[in-house]
Order: C-alpha cells, then sequence, then structure tokens
C-alpha cells in the first residue's frame, strides 16, 4: 500500500484521527513531512486502514503494540475531569 496514496485520501476526506490517541491528521504536506503512518489491519474476512500519528508511531517501535496500549492508559488516567 502507497501511504502517501492513502494519506491523500483520507486527508481529503477531513476525517483522519490517530488510531491511538485521537490526534487529528493535518494537512497533507504536513501529515507526510512529520512522519504519519498507514497502516492495514487484517480482521476477519475484512481489512481496515487506520492512521498511526508521530508520536505513537514512535512510541509502538519503541515499546510495541503492548507498550503503547498501556502508555496511552496511564496517561488517559492522569487527565483530571
Ligand atoms: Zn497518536
Amino acid at each position: 500500500m502507497d501511504v502517501h496514496e492513502a494519506l491523500r485520501a483520507i486527508c481529503s476526506t477531513g476525517e483522519g484521527y490517530c488510531w491511538y490517541c485521537d490526534r487529528k491528521l493535518p494537512v497533507e504536506e504536513e501529515a507526510i513531512s512529520t512522519g504519519w503512518d498507514v497502516q492495514r489491519i487484517e480482521g476477519e474476512g475484512v481489512a481496515s486502514i487506520i492512521l498511526l500519528c508521530p508520536s505513537c508511531g514512535k512510541l509502538r517501535a519503541e515499546r510495541g503494540e503492548e507498550g503503547l496500549l498501556r502508555h496511552l492508559a496511564l496517561r488517559m488516567e492522569r487527565i483530571p475531569c
């Protein structure tokens, strides 16, 4: 899959958010230059496309999927209501 093509397509809808932290996808040039990533997830009979912002992408590369989810869960607990 061509990441740039996919980013362009998602940017044009204005509905792109990071799968993990809900950060909004910026404009196409910014998304590409800051390192947003697009990944395919194979589910049961369905494949979906998810967006990964630069910070979640970096965390996932360092700690793996589980480490990233744990990090996000901890961060949410610290947000005061
Ligand atoms: Zn994110």
